[in-house]
């Protein structure tokens, strides 16, 4: 099935010069990108975005680290987008990541893991029009 999916590129591959790696990761694997920009999320958008964390210990932590630079939010479209970019982003912690994912490659931690890839498609959903209108969203 034809799907998208909300990607980020968290304030880490911004600051590292990664965005290109990334994006050409993306798009070797059938992954369209058909939305992006830059943004610096203020602490308020940054805990918005990870509402379904707030009772975590490492809620505000997170939220500092997303907004501690620009990231680059992106919609990507293509088939099983939001499982496949699960796979090609690895898993959350970099340690635990199969070789060659964008989070082994990428992260440092559990935390600073350099990118975020929607769980679901209701998930899907709500991220992307989180930072998207639709009219800002392609095909
Ligand atoms: P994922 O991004 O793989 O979907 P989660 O939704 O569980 O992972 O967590 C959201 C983000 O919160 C992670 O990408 C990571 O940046 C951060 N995070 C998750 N678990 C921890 C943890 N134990 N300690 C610090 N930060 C964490
Ligand atoms: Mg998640």
């Amino acid at each position: 099935m034809i799907e998208k999916t909300l990607s980020i590129i968290k304030p880490d591959g911004v600051k590292k010069g990664v965005i290109g790696d990334i994006v050409k990761t993306f798009e070797e694997n059938g992954l369209k990108v058909v939305a992006m920009k830059m943004i610096h999320m203020s602490k308020r958008e940054a805990e918005g975005f990870y509402a379904v964390h707030k009772e975590k210990p490492f809620f505000q932590s997170l939220t500092d680290f997303m907004c501690s630079g620009p990231s680059v939010v992106q919609v990507l479209e293509g088939k099983n987008a939001i499982d496949k970019n699960r796979e090609i982003m690895g898993a959350t912690n970099p340690k635990d990541a199969d070789p060659d994912t964008i989070r082994d490659k990428h992260g440092s931690s559990i935390e600073v893991n350099t990118v975020h890839g929607s769980d679901a498609p209701e998930t899907a959903k709500t991220e992307i029009a989180y930072f998207f209108s639709d009219i800002e969203t392609f095909s």
